[in-house]
């Protein structure tokens, strides 16, 4: 009998001030295929004292030589990052599968889409204009200044690392920020690669660095540093809460991209067909592992059953597999802690009343941490199955019978990231997505992005907007400046 040794694991370090370190305890820890269930790529644990050290990096590089450069010059070298994103889109994507078991397709999909929002950043990094204002007080010219906010603070989460850190870094460099991010202890790998990469292309020293590690404490070392001027999140709202409150301690700035539990209505005279495929995109893409997910059908009566049918049968069709294959359209949830989460919120439904029209279970066939696409009926709005994220490939499908009552059970949420509206009724669409209150609506359509139109969510979906021209707001502080014109003297004890 031969024996094949098991494949050598990929070694990532901490990467500081464009060097990849050790971490300074020397910790390492290993992240997992959640395909495979193997480990396959070992990590620097960084902690604490790296974060400092990151931060010093991002720092000195704020004050010098990034600092120094002309919104022109960024510009530059984002479109060189851009260039050489495009040129190592495949490596990384196989990274991200490798971390997260999502599908290659959509992997390098978003990969190659990344450039995108370099090359529009890029565009928006040497227009970064104050104004001048009209004076009330003659003797006074005004002006005011955009200035960069100095330290950007990013913590990711694991479901898209490099697109959801892309949402920070390409605004924050071209506003000519410096970045310290702590990517995902379940899928930290392609972030390290990333920077590496970005630096080979011209990103200078201390401009981008990350530091991964195994534990809390890291990212809690970053999010509470007095080093730097502004935290960048995006994962749960839970953590996302305790993520602001650290920062705001030390009065930084703080976006926050959080949850979700995006309702998608269907009107009666709807195209259903498109509607079911929207539903498929909106809550089995990705294994539902998305924060626009579209979990929350609101059905019109006449048309629920004919719908779900509809439903039911793609979701019934869609082939589990292997992330790398090309023919896979789901791929496992993408670690323990999660596939426990959606688990347990399928016995809770079952135990709260609810109808499995498809799926409710592990998918046995395959093991390991597969979940079968899942459609749930018979829920009401109370249900913890309609009010909580699940995070993974599970639909809870309920009635209304008039627009209000359809607007009035979309809106009955703590979130507010995504929506859509579906009907051909193009006064009734655009009413309805006025009325919803959420970042992002689409009308028939669903899960679309796009590098200059804002994403972000109301409520306990978040704080801010990332993407468009007003992200740059995010990332610069407004100054005001005042200049006396005619050299006389005041009374000092008057308010000019
Ligand atoms: P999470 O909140 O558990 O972790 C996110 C990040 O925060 C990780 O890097 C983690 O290590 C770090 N972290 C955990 N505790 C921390 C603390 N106390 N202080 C500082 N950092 C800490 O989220 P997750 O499980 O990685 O991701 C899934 C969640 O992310 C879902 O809720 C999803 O909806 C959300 N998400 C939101 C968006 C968006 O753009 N709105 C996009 C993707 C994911």
């Amino acid at each position: 009998m031969t024996t094949t040794a098991p494949p050598a694991l990929e070694e990532l370090k901490l990467f500081i001030h464009g060097k990849s370190v050790d971490a300074r305890s020397g910790r390492t820890f290993e992240t997992q295929n959640p395909y495979t269930g193997q480990p396959w790529a070992r990590l620097a644990d960084g902690g604490p004292d790296d974060v400092d050290e990151a931060v010093a990096s991002a720092r000195a590089a704020f004050e010098g030589e990034w600092g120094a450069m002309t919104g022109f010059a960024r510009a530059a070298v984002l479109r060189r990052c851009g260039d050489a994103i495009a040129a190592n889109a495949e490596r990384l994507a196989r990274l991200e599968v490798n971390d997260s078991g999502k599908l290659y397709r959509e992997m390098i999909g978003q990969l190659n889409a990344l450039p995108q929002w370099y090359y529009y950043f890029s565009g928006l990094a040497d227009k970064i204009e104050g104004r001048t204002v009209p004076p009330v007080n003659p003797n006074y010219f005004g002006y005011t200044r955009r200035e960069p906010i100095g330290v950007v603070g990013a913590i990711t989460p694991w479901n898209s690392p490099l697109l959801l850190l892309t949402f920070k870094l390409a605004p924050a460099l071209a506003a000519g920020c410096t970045m310290v991010v702590k990517p995902s202890e379940h899928a930290p790998a392609s972030t390290v690669a990333f920077a590496q990469i970005l630096h080979e292309a011209g990103l200078p020293a201390g401009v981008l660095n990350v530091v991964t590690g195994w534990d809390r404490s890291t990212g809690e070392a970053l999010a509470s540093h007095e080093g730097v001027d502004k935290i960048a999140f995006t994962g749960s709202s839970a953590t996302g809460a305790k993520v602001a409150q650290a920062a705001v301690a030390n009065f930084n700035r703080v976006t926050l991209e959080l949850g979700g539990k995006s309702p998608q209505i269907v009107f009666p005279d709807a195209d259903l067909d498109a509607a079911a495929n929207g539903l498929v995109a909106g809550v089995f893409a990705a294994t539902g592992q998305t924060c626009m997910a579209g979990s929350r059908l609101i059905v019109h009566a006449d048309v629920h059953d004919e719908l779900v049918a509809k439903v039911v049968a793609r979701a019934e069709s869609i082939v589990l597999g292997d992330p790398n294959e090309a023919a896979t359209e789901m791929g496992p949830v993408a670690n323990r802690p999660q596939y426990e989460k959606v688990l347990g919120y399928l016995q809770g439904a079952a135990a709260e009343g609810a109808v499995f029209a498809c799926g409710g279970e592990p998918d046995a066939e395959r093991g390991g941490l597969f979940v079968k696409p899942t459609v749930v009926t018979g829920v009401t709005p109370e249900n913890t199955i309609v009010r909580e994220e699940v995070f993974g490939p599970v639909l809870a499908a309920y009635t209304f019978t008039d627009e209000d009552e359809a607007l009035k059970l979309a809106n009955d949420t703590p979130y507010g990231l995504a929506g859509a509206v579906w009907t051909k009724d193009v006064h009734r669409a655009h009413r309805v997505a006025a009325k919803l209150r959420a970042g992002t609506i689409w009308i028939n359509a669903y899960r679309v992005i796009a590098p200059n139109m804002p994403f972000g969510g109301f409520g306990a979906s978040g704080i801010g907007r990332e993407n468009g021209i007003d992200a740059i707001g995010e990332y610069t502080e407004n100054k005001s400046v005042f200049v006396e014109l005619t050299g006389g003297t005041r009374d000092p004890f008057q308010l000019g």
